[in-house]
């Protein structure tokens, strides 16, 4: 799907007033992302995680994921260079009845949190139906998206409990990288604003992407912008593997790709920012792993997390393939936890030798091994 004609492109927000934490008289206001008793549902669901890892590695010893991750649609309304899912073209999409049914299943399983995603999951229509039906079966519910819709489609702030919105640069810029050059960025600053006002509980949460198009200069302003904002910050990082060289896009994404000297360079400033009171989210463990250049964990996310397409196709991430056997239209969620294949997949994943740095792999996995610097810096930052 193309980018949006300029003809639909009208701002509900004026650009300039943007709500920051200090109010008409130059007080600081309390921040919104202060602990509160909203937030220990949070605490509730991390608890409930470490019982599933506890259950599924010293008692049952099969997978017993309780991260449920949706692509809702494959559509997208940006074309970013570095993205591989633009290349997954299977138009087709669970209905909403589908999703109710899998999100009851989902809660029978024992997942904990969900993620909604896709291509770019405001796309769709019934998102807040869905955004609901993840909610209601207890999930802790959390939805990324590229803000271009945030002020239309906005009633799943209802239901969400936090929001990743992407920004990787400063205006235009922005725009640029994103492949979508008819105001994304205002739009989506203007969408985070409006969420700010009218769902003060849901956190919002900046997600940056790290790679040659960004310097310590322009993470620094985004840093400023998130602080400003009272929002907070998360970078993931535009990292390949000679594994991937197969892969649609790959050679897109190898140009973007800051060599591990930058990388450590870029990580070591992103920690100063971290520890001078900027609301970076990433975990120290997360960025001593690229301050100290390492190229290899043993993962253990496919354990913790099930990933399905749009379709209801599994998602096997180390090859990005669907498996259309273990789709959820054929067989119930219970059923493909327990099967084989589903098993050997996710076991597989401790072989692999990609190391994403990308998402939450990273910290998870070393939470999963009991690694004692993992678990000091995340729960550093659950606490704070
Ligand atoms: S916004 Fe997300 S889904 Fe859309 S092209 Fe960019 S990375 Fe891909
Ligand atoms: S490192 Fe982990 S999350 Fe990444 S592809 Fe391998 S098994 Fe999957």
């Amino acid at each position: 799907m193309g980018c949006p004609t300029e003809t639909e492109f009208k701002t509900e927000h004026d650009i300039q007033k943007i709500t920051t934490n200090i109010d008409e008289n130059n007080v600081i206001k309390e921040s919104r992302n202060k602990m509160s008793t909203d937030r220990l549902r949070y605490f509730g669901h991390l608890i409930g995680g470490l019982k599933s890892v506890l259950y599924s590695r010293f008692l049952a010893k099969t997978p017993r994921p309780f991260t449920f991750s949706h692509m809702v649609t494959n559509k997208c309304n940006c074309d970013c260079d570095f993205c591989f899912w633009k290349y997954h073209t299977n138009e087709e999409e669970l209905t909403l009845p589908e999703i109710q049914k899998l999100y009851a299943q989902a809660k029978k399983e024992g997942f904990m949190n969900s993620i909604l995603w896709g291509g770019e999951p405001l796309l769709r229509q019934d998102f807040t139906e869905i955004a609901k039906a993840s909610h209601d079966n207890g999930m802790y519910t959390k939805m990324a998206t590229n803000g271009w819709y945030l002020s239309e489609n906005h009633e799943f702030g209802n239901y969400t409990d936090l929001a990743f919105v992407s920004i990787d640069a400063i205006g235009e810029k922005h725009d640029i990288i994103r492949g979508n050059r008819f105001g994304l960025y205002d739009r989506a600053i203007n969408g985070i604003d409006f969420h700010k006002k009218h769902y003060p509980k849901m956190r919002i949460y900046i997600c940056a992407t790290v790679s040659t198009v960004n310097d310590a200069q322009s993470i620094t302003d985004i840093a400023k912008l998130c602080k400003d904002m009272d929002i907070l910050l998360y970078f993931t990082i535009n990292k390949s593997n000679q594994d991937f060289a197969e892969w649609s896009g790959f050679d897109k994404l190898k140009q973007l790709e800051r060599d591990e000297n930058q990388l450590a360079e870029l990580a070591r400033h992103i920690k100063t920012l971290k520890h001078s009171g900027y609301p970076i989210r990433n975990s120290d463990y997360f960025l001593d792993y690229l301050i100290e250049k390492k190229n290899y964990y043993e993962c253990h996310w496919p354990q913790a997390a099930m990933v399905f397409y749009s379709n209801g196709d599994l998602l096997k991430c180390y090859d990005r393939q669907p498996v259309s056997n273990l789709n959820v239209r054929k067989m119930s969620l219970g059923d493909i936890i327990k099967s084989e294949e589903f098993i050997n997949i996710a076991n597989q994943c401790k072989d692999c030798k990609l190391a994403c740095v990308g998402n939450y792999a990273l910290d998870c996995s070393g939470l999963w091994r009991f690694d004692w610097p993992a678990i000091k810096s995340i729960a550093q930052i659950a606490i704070t």
